[in-house]
C-alpha cells in the first residue's frame, strides 16, 4: 500500500520501483534544473523605474505570497507527507520537490535583492494582510491535521486527511493559488514590463506542474488502492474545498490589485481564477463550477500540463499510472 507509518528499517533502494510514475516524474524534474542567476535582470530594474505605485505594490505582493509559501509547501511535504510514504521513488521525488521549492525562495530573494522591492513590506504582508494570511492558514489547517504520525494511514479517516493535505498544498496552494499570482507576474511581460523577471516565472511554473502531477498521481493512487474512501460525501468535502480557497482566492486578489493594472482588473483575474479552479476540479473528475472562459490566453497551452482523470466521479479506465 502506498501509505504507510513509515519506519527507519524501510528498504530505501530503487530496486523494484512500485510507482513507476514518481522515478519518471524524478527524472524529468532533474532534467528541468535551472538557478536564478542565469537570467540577469538589469533591464527590469529599468523597467521598475517606469512602472506605476500599483504595478509595483502588486510585484511587491506576488513576492510577500510566494516567498513564505514555497516554504510552507516544504513543511507540508516534511511534516504531512515524509511521515507516511514508504516507497523510496515516492519519497526521493518529493525531496527532489524540496530542492525547487528551496530554489524559488532563493529566486524571489534573488529579484527582491535586485530590484529595489521594500522587503519589509514583503515580508511582513504575510502576517498583516488577513486575506494573505487566510490562504496561508487555509493550508497550514491540513498540514496540522497530519504532523507528527498523528493519522493511521490504515484507517479511511487516516487516508482522507492525507488526501486533504494533498488537495490543500498540491491541488490548491500550487494549482490554484499559484497559477493565478504567475498569471498576474507573467501579465507584466505580456505588456513589455518585467520580461526577464518572466523568464524566471516560467522555469518556476514548469516545476509547479510537474508538482501537481505528483499530487494528482498520489490522490489516483491512493484511490485506486482505498477506492472505500471516496464517499459521496468525502468528494464533496473536496470539491467545497476547491470552491472555499476560490473566495480565498478572490478576496485577496481584491487587495492584490484593487484599482486595476495592466489593464486588468480584479474581476479578469478573478475569472482566470475561477477558470483554473475548474480545471482542477474537472481533473479530479467533478463537474465544473463556474464554466467560464479563459480570459488570459497566454496562460493555457505553457502552463497547463495534467492530464485528465477522474478520482470522484468516474471510473478510472482511460488513465493508467504506469502508462
Ligand atoms: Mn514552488
Ligand atoms: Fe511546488
Amino acid at each position: 500500500m502506498i501509505l504507510k507509518k513509515v519506519s527507519l528499517q524501510d528498504d530505501p533502494q530503487l530496486v523494484n520501483v512500485k510507482y513507476e510514475w514518481a522515478r519518471e516524474l524524478l527524472e524529468q524534474a532533474i532534467a528541468n534544473t535551472w538557478f536564478p542567476n542565469e537570467i540577469p535582470l538589469q533591464e527590469d530594474m529599468a523597467d521598475w523605474d517606469r512602472m506605476t505605485d500599483e504595478e509595483k505594490q502588486a510585484v511587491t505582493l506576488f513576492m510577500s505570497f510566494f516567498n513564505p509559501q514555497e516554504f510552507r509547501v516544504n513543511q507540508s511535504i516534511a511534516m504531512g507527507m515524509y511521515p507516511y510514504l514508504g516507497s523510496p521513488e515516492l519519497v526521493m521525488c518529493l525531496t527532489r520537490q524540496m530542492w525547487e521549492e528551496v530554489n524559488h525562495s532563493l529566486t524571489f530573494e534573488y529579484v527582491m535583492s535586485t530590484i529595489p522591492i521594500d522587503r519589509e513590506a514583503a515580508f511582513n504582508a504575510h502576517n498583516d494582510i488577513p486575506e494573505m494570511k487566510a490562504k496561508e492558514d487555509f493550508l497550514l489547517e491540513h498540514v496540522e491535521a497530519l504532523r507528527d504520525g498523528k493519522i493511521d494511514p490504515e484507517t479511511t479517516e487516516g487516508l482522507q486527511a492525507f488526501v486533504k493535505n494533498i488537495v490543500a498544498t498540491n491541488i490548491i496552494t500550487e494549482g490554484i493559488f499559484f497559477y493565478s499570482g504567475f498569471m498576474i507576474g507573467l501579465s507584466f511581460r505580456q505588456r513589455g514590463l518585467m520580461k526577464n523577471f518572466g523568464s524566471l516565472i516560467d522555469w518556476v511554473v514548469r516545476d509547479e506542474s510537474l508538482h501537481l502531477q505528483f499530487g494528482m498521481n498520489l490522490v489516483l493512487t491512493i484511490l485506486e488502492e482505498h477506492p472505500e474512501i471516496a464517499t459521496a460525501e468525502f468528494a464533496q468535502e473536496v470539491r467545497e474545498m476547491i470552491l472555499k480557497s476560490v473566495e480565498l482566492e478572490t478576496a485577496y486578489n481584491e487587495v492584490l490589485i484593487p484599482k486595476g493594472i495592466l489593464g486588468m482588473n480584479c474581476k479578469f483575474v478573478n475569472q482566470y481564477v475561477q477558470f483554473i479552479a475548474d480545471r482542477r476540479l474537472e481533473e479530479l473528475g467533478f463537474e465544473p463550477e463556474y464554466k467560464v472562459a479563459n480570459p488570459a490566453k497566454f496562460m493555457s497551452a505553457a502552463s497547463d500540463t495534467v492530464e485528465l482523470v477522474n478520482f470522484f466521479e468516474a471510473a478510472n479506465t482511460s488513465y493508467e499510472v504506469n502508462g
